[in-house]
């Protein structure tokens, strides 16, 4: 399995994915956008446990969100920068940052979500192969079935940590 290290933009936050992720999403929603001062958002969801913290110190910081479910973004406690949200009070899944992983370019999306707000720029025509399906990513207007598009061993990951 691949390791992936990361950090924040003033180093004193390092972690290690102890595993690949999961799954790959690119979000093109607006609250990513808003969120990120970007496009779009780039997260790896990876069991929480598989994201060790080697040092420095994260605070939370919760989202408003339209549906009402909780959204909490963890931020470097000294400059800030975003590592990974957790949605819907589940915290045994994680969605990394992608951009704060030295090995950023090795995951690209596995599907790419809410494209019915992503910027007009942006094309996703030949969008890629995704980084744990190894097939081309989706393209949703919205969001997708899970069931349909994780790879097995990714579901038997998820069924495991939500038990
Ligand atoms: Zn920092
Ligand atoms: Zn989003």
């Amino acid at each position: 399995m691949m390791a992936f290290s990361g950090s924040c933009s003033c180093g004193a936050v390092k972690f290690r994915l102890t595993a690949a992720p999961m799954f790959v999403h690119c979000c093109h929603c607006t609250d990513c956008q808003r969120q990120t001062g970007s496009a779009f958002v780039l997260n790896a969801l990876i069991e929480a446990d598989r994201v060790k913290l080697l040092q420095g110190g994260t605070r939370s910081y919760p989202q408003p969100t339209e549906s009402g479910r909780p959204h909490v973004i963890q931020r470097c406690f000294d400059c800030g920068t975003a590592l990974w949200s957790n949605y819907g009070g589940r915290e045994q899944v994680r969605f990394v940052r992608i951009g704060t992983l030295d090995e950023a370019r090795a995951l690209p999306p596995d599907v790419h979500i809410y494209t019915r707000s992503k910027q007009p720029w942006v094309q996703l025509t030949g969008a890629g192969v995704g980084a744990t399906t190894g097939k081309p990513a989706k393209v949703c207007q919205e969001y997708y079935d899970i069931a349909a598009l994780w790879p097995q061993e990714s579901l038997a990951r998820r069924a495991a940590v939500f038990r």
